[in-house]
């Protein structure tokens, strides 16, 4: 161990009420979670053998009857919530069948109400997993969707196994929530887990840690889309142009006067990542269109955007006559922002971290992904943490995605010892 290294442990054990440092793992908790590493590697192959992206729903149905059976038989009431059409948010990529959500309900002796998040949809199309199959090299195990968020229903249900084996019944109600349309933003999960979040005292959440660093976190960011839509009117490129109006020619007019609408200060990144426009090579485009990609760490920084999004737009003056133009913008997802209640829950793991004689890093920059978290904070009562999942790399990306095997001891404890230590410490958030 490094100097600077001691010096931040002894920073941290300083600030630490003096009963609740233990100076080694709490056992039988420790050895239990060591031995459950052979059976969580296959709980990973088994996730990442079904595909299951937020579009296939026939994948979704295999993995939730899995997830549901897996959790019936650590003693769960299982019930497969289907949104109803008025609780789906219509966002303008939200497909017209939606996956049903996992719920899995433990009733303990205690008073205090935990609830665990985790996501089984994917980013991959079906077809993925046999260019790249589950495998195992060193300390890796890779897959599509291992570590994003497979991993974190891995750990959950190997959590609940733990605790199975202890006899551990102290917590008020364990929930465990599994959503499948988390990676296109949740558009029928997130009335659910919103209410849900709100009937709980503590939500924790399984996706893994954005960073490479062994950390939670308890910011997110806030993700808003801006859209902007030309017609223009079609005409003959080569016979009678002059008829015509161009759209692609208009809309590129105006990006380019709406390129500086990010804020490096307060943390606003305004994006334009997508664009398309026309239909054939000889024909004057009468329709172009273009979509930004918003992050904000403050929900009213989203507000605020959009209102100077929408002003800018309006005090431009066309460069092509007889194009017109309409705006739009959604909110995809809410920021997750630290409170008091959640530093003290980021607190409490880091203890029990140093437990096992590690470090975990606690993140509230919100550094750019969102997060159903954020939906279960919306009602400002549960205290919520994020990035309980596996260390990971190379998830929404052309890399071959991966878990690193040696966090399996460390995240299964973080997890399985909080759970015990919130529902018999209430005081400890
Ligand atoms: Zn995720």
């Amino acid at each position: 161990m490094t100097l600077p290294s001691l010096s931040l442990a002894f920073v941290i054990l300083l600030s630490l009420p003096s009963t609740y440092v233990r100076a080694e793992p709490a056992e039988p908790l420790w050895s239990l979670v060591q031995r459950e590493r052979p059976a969580l590697v296959d709980t990973l192959r088994a996730l990442v053998d079904i595909e299951s992206g937020s579009r296939d729903l026939d994948g979704l149905d295999r993995i939730a009857t899995q997830i549901g059976s897996r959790l019936a038989a650590l003693g769960a009431r299982v019930e497969y919530y289907e949104p109803t059409p008025t609780e789906i948010v219509r966002l303008h990529d939200t497909p017209a069948s939606v996956s049903k959500v996992v719920i899995g309900r433990f009733n303990g002796k205690g008073t205090r109400k935990i609830m665990l998040l985790a996501h089984m949809d994917t980013v991959y199309a079906r077809g993925t997993l046999a260019a790249r199959p589950f495998k195992i090299m060193g300390n890796r195990a890779y897959g599509p969707g291992i570590a994003d968020a497979k991993g974190g229903i891995a750990v959950i249900l190997h959590s609940l196994s733990v605790l199975r084996t202890l006899g551990f019944h102290d917590y008020g109600t364990l929930t465990v929530v599994v959503n499948g349309d988390e990676e296109i933003s949740s558009p029928a999960s997130r009335a659910l887990i919103q209410r849900l979040g709100a009937e709980h005292d503590v939500v924790l959440s399984c996706e893994p840690p954005l960073s490479r660093r062994d950390e939670i976190a308890l910011a997110t960011s806030g993700i808003g889309l801006a859209t902007l839509t030309i017609k223009g009117k079609a005409a003959h490129a080569g016979v009678n142009p002059e008829l015509g109006s161009n759209a692609i020619l208009e809309l590129a007019h105006r990006l380019l006067q709406l390129n500086d609408l990010s804020d490096p200060a307060r943390r606003i990144k305004f994006n334009w990542t997508l664009a398309k426009g026309g239909q054939v090579r000889n024909m004057i485009p009468d329709h172009a269109s273009a979509i930004a990609d918003v992050r904000v760490n403050r929900l009213s920084d989203l507000e605020d955007v959009e209102q100077r999004y929408r002003a800018r737009v309006m005090a431009q003056r066309p460069l092509i006559a007889g194009t017109s133009i309409e705006v739009g913008f959604e909110y995809r997802r809410a920021p997750l922002q630290a409170t008091e209640a959640s530093r003290a829950l980021a607190r409490t793991a880091q203890a029990i971290y140093a437990e096992i004689g590690r470090t975990l890093s606690v993140d509230e920059s919100g550094n750019g992904g969102g997060t159903d978290a954020a939906f279960a904070a919306a009602s400002g009562l549960p205290a919520v943490a994020e990035s309980f999942a596996l260390i990971g790399f190379g998830f929404h990306s052309s890399e071959e995605e991966y878990v690193e095997l040696d966090s399996i001891e460390p995240r299964l404890y973080l997890l399985t010892r909080l759970i015990t230590e919130l529902s018999i410490n209430p005081a400890r958030q």
